[in-house]
């Protein structure tokens, strides 16, 4: 199968003043498949949030190459395709969303592609079902608490039809409700076939999801299921990152639209 996105030896840094300073990411290499729901974890400052702007070309690597469906990031002509094949869900729902009605709101993404009006309602009522927010569609999204913006805001990228949708930090700014409401937005959505990228610094969503990626200091460190991540106990506690308790995942377990029970490991599983 065809990777969504290929990474390959990219390595980045940040410039100030053309001047360039010490490499935030360190000649990584990895592909992302069709399908698949991936978390990337590491503590702040690790790079994560870097990584994930180079998924869809708002960041381009010094040295290496990201690919997108076969597409340099690096090539303009590609920018189109790219952003619609991979979508971004950022940290604070306030800044993705505009307008001040939610379904016009959802709409914004559209009408700058040109969908013409009858395919532009549809998507906007999936869009809006999927996120379990069809029945706030007249309101106006200021009203809204944090999970219920941040689920409009997904809609919108959704309505959009990406392959692959990145959250970058995107339960950080929500209480706990409001996280799992979004997490089991995300696990609705991978059932329906769009891979889903994870960033976070929190061990109990990153459980959630069938691949771990560890980044720590701008470097890829460790790539693997849950349960073989987990077992690196001692390593993972030296990167500030904690193996969460079944209790605490239990914490996040999804209600009726999605099964969360594969992923929860039991204690006496991990050396
Ligand atoms: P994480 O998402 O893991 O917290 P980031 O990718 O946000 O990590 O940051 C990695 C490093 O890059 C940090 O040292 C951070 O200070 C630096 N950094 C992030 N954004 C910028 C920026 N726009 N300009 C300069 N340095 C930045």
């Amino acid at each position: 199968m065809d990777p969504i996105i290929r990474m390959e030896n990219v390595s980045f840094s940040y410039k100030i003043n053309e001047k360039t300073i010490s490499p935030v990411l360190k000649d990584i290499s990895f592909s992302i498949f069709p399908g698949e729901y991936v978390a990337i974890i590491g503590h702040n400052g690790s790079g994560k949030s870097t990584l994930s702007k180079h998924f869809n070309g708002i960041l381009h690597p010094d040295s290496g190459d990201v690919w997108v469906h076969g597409l340099n990031t690096k090539d303009e002509r590609n920018k189109r395709n790219i952003r619609k094949a991979v979508g971004m869900v950022f940290q604070h729902p306030d800044n993705q969303i505009v307008a001040t009605i939610v379904e016009e709101d959802v709409a914004f993404g559209l009408e700058n592609l040109g969908v013409p009006r009858g395919e532009m309602v549809k998507r906007i009522d999936e869009a809006l079902h999927v996120v379990k927010m069809a029945e706030f569609r007249n309101r106006p999204p200021h009203h809204l608490s944090g999970g219920q913006k941040q689920r409009v805001a997904i809609a919108g990228v959704l309505a959009m039809q990406p392959d692959c949708i990145v959250f970058d930090e995107s339960t950080s700014m929500l209480d706990s409700f409001g996280r799992k409401e979004v997490l089991q937005v995300m696990r609705k959505m991978n059932s329906m076939g769009i891979t889903i990228i994870t960033v976070t610094h929190r061990m109990t969503e990153a459980a959630e999801a069938d691949r771990i990626i560890v980044v720590e200091d701008g470097r890829m460190v460790m790539d693997g299921p849950p349960r073989e991540i987990f077992k690196h106990k001692q390593e993972l506690a030296e990167l500030q990152l904690d193996v969460p308790a079944v209790s605490q995942m239990a914490e996040n377990v999804h209600d009726n639209f999605s099964d969360f029970s594969k992923d929860i490991i039991h204690e006496d599983e991990l050396i």
